[in-house]
């Protein structure tokens, strides 16, 4: 007998932990953390026993997939973790950047104590396009989610009481043009696919678009003596910006103009980033095969300590600044927006979505002045999105995906808010096949 069961990521986009029930053995897909508006599930305890998990699958190293993981550990984990290299890599960075950030709560969820135990269980590593024999009746197999670095879909195979099984979980999924990664990788068949559903009813700006417009605003303000303050997120994002920023190096655009990487945790994401060619698209493997960083130009200054960040405002002149947080949630941003909003020659430029009620958020809907940090700050810069960026597939590339898998018992839907969902159910159900159902958290199906 085997069955599934959602311990998050139903109906909602974090927290994604899924758990799977084949014969006697237990598998986890993700273990990751509740965020923004339900960050308070976190505290709940899990509704299984994490003693008697004998597998856990970490699909790639967003904190919403992985950031349980210390805390299930500490609750009695101790199976095998399975994972690329590169989320592993990745995984052991975020994860100590997590538990800083808890620390600063009364009762953090976990501590940077409990991060190695949790890191000790990973090692057991499998790459795009190879599989893995976990026990005599189950083998799984990873593909190219195209999401982030190291990200992957997985397939699992099994006998259910001598009748062969499959069943795919797709993690995020990226788009098939991205501007670093390498594009998503398609399955061919499978019986049950749980998919996620971030933007099952949007469609995306054209990428291309995005990035004429992206260099666009950023050297018309140079030009005119301003500043670029650029709030990202550390994975993937930031090393996108750096690539684009590389090009207008390359090209002589950016002489004399100083871009500060400003954020610890993106400038070491971005050294663990060079270790993966595999995982680029074909121009930036190239690059790295023949010794060139595709990160690194002349023009680029990381800093890395709070003095040296602190020096920054010191160069009156033109200059480009990335630093996190990418919604501004705390990190270094806070004090950049504080000084740059201030002049009419400066830009802020957001090139990710910002959930409702960030900081973020609030800047982009302010129209005279906004409140960082307690201090009521005058809007005179110019404020401008970038939305083609994102690295989750929109509608139109989720129906791709699920288009090429054949032998479709049913579609199963998570990671999505409501809205979402309900639109790419109809559209699963209008073009592609009949049976197609929403996951609600706790629900058990019976596979
Ligand atoms: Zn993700």
């Amino acid at each position: 007998m085997a069955f599934y069961k959602s311990y998050g990521a139903a109906g909602e986009v974090t927290g994604s932990c899924h758990f799977l029930k084949i014969g006697d053995i237990k598998i986890l897909i993700d273990c990751g953390m509740f965020q923004g508006e339900e960050e308070e599930f976190n505290y709940e305890p899990f509704d299984f026993n994490p003693k008697e998990i004998d597998f856990l699958i970490a699909t790639h190293a967003h904190l919403d997939h992985i950031g349980r993981i210390p805390l299930l550990v500490k609750q009695g984990f101790k199976g095998k973790i399975i994972s690329t290299g590169a989320t592993f890599s990745i995984a052991q960075l975020m994860l100590k950047n997590s538990a800083a950030i808890l620390e600063t709560n009364k009762k953090p969820l976990y501590t940077t104590k409990d991060i190695d135990p949790a890191l000790h269980l990973f090692g057991t590593f499998l790459e795009p396009n190879k599989s893995l024999i976990l026990t005599k009746n189950i083998k799984i197999t990873f593909k190219n989610a195209g999401h982030i670095l190291g990200a992957v879909s997985v397939k699992i195979k099994f006998f259910d009481e001598g009748i062969k099984k499959s069943i795919i979980f797709s993690g995020d999924i990226g788009q098939s043009k991205r501007i670093i990664t390498a594009p998503v990788q398609y399955w061919k068949k499978a019986n049950y696919i749980f998919i996620e559903s971030t933007y099952g009813h949007s469609i995306h700006d054209n990428l291309t678009i995005s990035i004429k417009n992206f260099k666009k605003q950023i050297l018309e303000t140079i030009q005119n003596g301003g500043t670029v303050v650029i709030p990202s997120f550390a994975l993937e994002r930031t090393q996108e910006i750096l690539f684009l920023l590389k090009q207008l190096s390359i090209k002589e655009k950016l002489k004399d103009i100083p871009v500060y990487l400003d954020s610890p945790l993106a400038i070491n994401i971005t050294k663990t980033f060079q270790n993966y060619p595999k995982f680029f698209n074909t121009k930036v493997t190239k690059m790295i095969k023949n010794n060139e960083n595709p990160f690194e130009f002349d023009e680029l200054i990381q800093t890395y300590t709070k003095e040296s960040s602190e020096h920054i405002e010191n160069h009156k002149g033109p200059k480009i600044i990335i630093a996190g947080s990418g919604m501004c949630q705390g990190g270094r941003i806070g004090y950049h927006l504080i000084r740059y909003l201030q002049d009419k020659k400066n830009l802020i430029l957001f090139i990710g979505f910002q959930v409702h009620n960030t900081e973020g958020n609030k800047i982009l809907n302010a129209k005279k002045e906004v409140r960082i940090s307690g201090i009521t700050v005058p809007i005179h810069a110019t404020i401008h999105s970038i939305f083609g960026f994102s690295a989750h597939a929109d509608q139109h590339e989720l129906l791709e995906w699920l288009n090429h898998i054949k032998n479709v018992t049913c579609v199963y839907l998570v990671h999505g808010e409501i809205p979402q969902l309900k639109a790419l159910k109809e559209n699963v159900k209008l073009k592609l096949q009949n049976k197609v159902h929403i996951v609600k958290m706790h629900e058990q199906i019976h596979l």
